[in-house]
């Protein structure tokens, strides 16, 4: 069954343009559009778009068009667009209790959220929003270094992200945080996977989810590569970055590659799976000395998606 934007077609129903890759199979709800912050130095998803929470009446209109589809088969939600946090507690409350009221079987319902967001959001709001519903928040954490928090524009500090993570997880939310592997480029890939590390290990979060990052155009990192501002990582710098954050992470998180950008399928359960994974990635580097072809594959994978 699809609930995403290839079941509904009619033209009166809003999609979210992007979701998690583990949403695939959740009926999309848009609550806003575009993003608050939009000012990432890496991130072209939500550019040239003018940011808007949507009229509730709109929403409730997509709920009932995607009732009269779907009957009672809805398992899963997803609400977008980047940071759905923003809007009004009262009228989050709203959209959840009809969600559940309309889908009776609904397991999860999960949003997009920015660290800012929450660690700004008072913790009442954020217990309200929980117990009606929403049980799981995807942040970008990025990275957690101070000085490529700053030159990314990500717009939070370490503090703020570990005050986002814990306060979030105090509400009751199952906390999904994504890093992406090589935004340091060659040069700063230490740094990147230390004070990643570092953020992690104070959250805790239940997820840490990896990404490759791929310069997109039409974003202020892509503009510094093509100018020779930013050398972005070889494979075996990504590689070696993430085995020093594998090897510093002291969580008990979920590590997850679901991406099609990643150069390894790495996941496991921290930390009793991090041996194995280091020595996947210890294999894969190997096998980057003697295999040429090998190179090339994990190079290509830049250029397959950036959904
Ligand atoms: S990464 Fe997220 S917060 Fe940053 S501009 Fe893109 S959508 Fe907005």
């Amino acid at each position: 069954m699809t609930i995403g934007r290839f079941g509904l077609r009619r033209g009166d129903y809003d999609f979210p343009p992007f979701r998690p890759p583990s949403e695939a199979n959740s009926l999309l709800l848009r609550v806003t559009r575009g993003c608050p912050w939009n000012r990432c130095t890496f991130c072209s998803m939500y550019k040239g778009m003018k940011f808007e929470i949507r009229d509730l009446e709109e929403i409730l209109g997509d709920i009932q068009l995607a009732r009269d589809l779907y009957g009672d088969r809805i398992r899963t939600v997803f609400i977008g667009d980047s940071n759905s946090l923003v809007a009004k507690t009262e009228m989050l409350v709203k959209i959840l209790n009809v969600l559940f009221s309309s889908f009776p079987h609904i397991e999860r319902v999960t949003s997009y959220a920015r660290a800012k967001t929450i660690a700004k959001k008072p913790l009442e709001d954020l217990i309200k929003i929980y117990q009606a519903g929403l049980a799981r928040l995807h942040v970008g954490l990025e990275t957690g270094d101070r000085e490529l928090l700053k030159e990314i524009e990500k717009g939070a500090t370490p503090e703020e992200m570990i005050e986002a993570g814990r306060k979030a997880k105090e509400a009751g939310f199952e906390y999904s945080l994504y890093v992406l592997l090589g935004i340091g480029g060659e040069e700063k890939w230490e740094q990147h996977a230390q004070g990643t590390a570092e953020v992690l290990n104070q959250v805790d979060p239940h997820f840490i989810r990896v990404r490759t990052f791929i310069p997109q155009p039409n974003s202020p990192l892509y503009e510094a590569m093509e100018e020779g501002r930013f050398q972005p990582g070889s494979p075996e710098t990504i590689l070696k970055e993430t085995k020093l954050l594998l090897e510093k992470l002291q969580v008990t998180s979920q590590f997850l590659s679901d991406h099609i950008s990643n150069l390894l399928p790495l996941h496991g359960k921290l930390p009793e799976d991090k041996e194995k994974m280091i020595q996947m990635i210890d294999e894969a580097l190997r096998g980057l000395k003697e295999n040429d072809l090998l190179r090339e594959e994990m190079e290509m994978r830049r250029h397959l998606t950036n959904l």
